[in-house]
């Protein structure tokens, strides 16, 4: 079987939901509401689909609202990687996306980048608005061609709004199955959801993503805390985002209309057992971030919090996309793994996610690209069920 076109959909017809006659289910749940969550929320309502979202904490409460937002078309294509297909789709949808949306609600703009090197134990007090004044030597890495930046956490909220989905602040602590398909989700607190036959689930969970590798036995997902600091800035830094060498380490600095976002620090890979609301900076990472802009940016950040979150990682460092049909559950979808580049990613993988519920076949990227990234590519496993 062609397990790319696999998804097992069910043959129920939309019932009021579809305007476009292709949808076969009727509705969708979505468990997550980070940017691959709205994004498959958006897409699937697109197509007619009515979605019901459960989120543990908030929309865009983890990564997906703290992350830089930096895009790039062609980042991803070196060495044959699957994912640059995947990012050049998605970086024309957030052009549409910003069309629809308008820039300015979803801090679309585009951008150049320069890779900096940043000159040791100097400070830096002179102009914000000529902060590269800063930089001893730079290389332009990027143009607006192929540049590009979004405000995450407005785009992630935009998209959960666009879709009209129900959110449901609730936690999916387990998942019950029959042979081939989920029948109920466990919620925190006692209670189940059922899964009808005219409904599916996508499971876009970022680093929590374990939660399905423990139940349809997938491969262990990992997350890389990372640091990040928003420093409201007037007048406003010029719009190169810059990737910086400083003391060893590589931290990032990107401008926005009204505010600078900065970030790095990343610490080592490890499973997530905290819950979103509890992640937190560890106390070094918080003083080198807190040290590097105060560098680049005087005192304008002294009384800004340091937030925390994590890259979402698969074993192989690949998105995992795509039926868990291989898994048990022909009803079921997954979307997580997008490390660095998920809130570039997002919109195509929510694309993806919508044409494979509603069409059975995905069209928005290459066959090759589908296997690569399918949560297929780990059926050789053995189940733990
Ligand atoms: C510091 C930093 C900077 C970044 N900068 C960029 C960038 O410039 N460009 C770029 O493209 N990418 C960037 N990224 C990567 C990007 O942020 C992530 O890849 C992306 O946000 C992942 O989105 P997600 O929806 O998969 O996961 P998340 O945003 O982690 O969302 C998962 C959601 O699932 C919810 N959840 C968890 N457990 C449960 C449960 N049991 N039940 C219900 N809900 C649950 C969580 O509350 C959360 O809302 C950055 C990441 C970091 C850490």
């Amino acid at each position: 079987m062609d397990r790319n076109r696999g998804v097992g959909f069910v043959t129920v017809m939309a019932g009021g939901g579809s305007s476009t006659g292709n949808v076969r289910v009727r509705k969708v749940v979505v468990v997550g509401g980070g940017i691959v969550g709205a994004s498959s929320a958006y897409f699937l309502a697109k197509r007619g689909v009515e979605v019901e979202v459960l989120e543990s904490n908030g929309v865009a409460c983890a990564a997906s609202g703290k992350a830089g937002g930096f895009l790039a078309l062609d980042w991803n294509d070196e060495g044959g990687n699957p994912v640059g297909s995947l990012s050049r789709a998605s970086f024309s949808l957030h052009k549409e996306l910003a069309r629809d949306f308008g820039p300015d609600a979803i801090g679309y703009r585009l951008i150049s980048a320069v890779a900096a090197n940043l000159p040791e134990n100097a400070r830096h007090e002179a102009s914000k608005a000529s902060y590269l004044g800063y930089v001893s030597r730079e290389t332009v890495i990027g143009t607006t061609e192929t540049c590009a930046q979004v405000h995450p956490e407005k785009l992630t909220k935009a998209l959960m709004r666009g879709s009209s989905a129900t959110v449901t602040i609730a936690k999916v602590i387990g998942i019950n199955h029959s042979d081939s398909k989920i029948t109920s989700l466990r919620m925190e607190g006692g209670a189940t959801r059922p899964i009808a036959d005219d409904e599916m689930v996508v499971f876009a969970l970022g680093p929590w993503s374990n939660l399905v590798s423990k139940e349809l036995g997938l491969p262990t997902f990992y997350g890389q805390k990372a640091l990040s600091m928003v420093v409201p800035t007037d007048p406003p830094l010029s719009p190169y985002a810059s990737f910086t060498n400083w003391r060893g380490k590589s931290p990032e600095i990107y401008p926005r209309a009204d505010e600078a976002y900065v970030c790095g620090f990343g610490e080592s890979l490890r499973i997530v057992t905290e819950k979103p609301d509890e992640v937190v900076p560890l106390e070094s990472g918080e003083r080198q971030l807190r040290a590097f802009t105060k560098e680049i940016l005087g005192s304008m950040g002294d009384n800004v919090p340091v937030r925390a979150c994590h890259l979402p990682l698969a074993e192989d460092g690949i998105p995992v996309i795509g039926s868990l049909e291989s898994n048990g559950a022909e009803n079921g979808v997954l979307a997580a793994g997008h490390s660095c580049w998920g809130i570039l990613n997002g919109p195509a993988t929510g694309k993806v996610v919508s044409e494979l519920i509603c069409d059975g076949e995905i069209s928005l990227i290459p066959k090759w690209v589908v296997s690569s990234i399918s949560p297929a590519r780990f059926a050789s496993r053995t189940r733990s069920r």
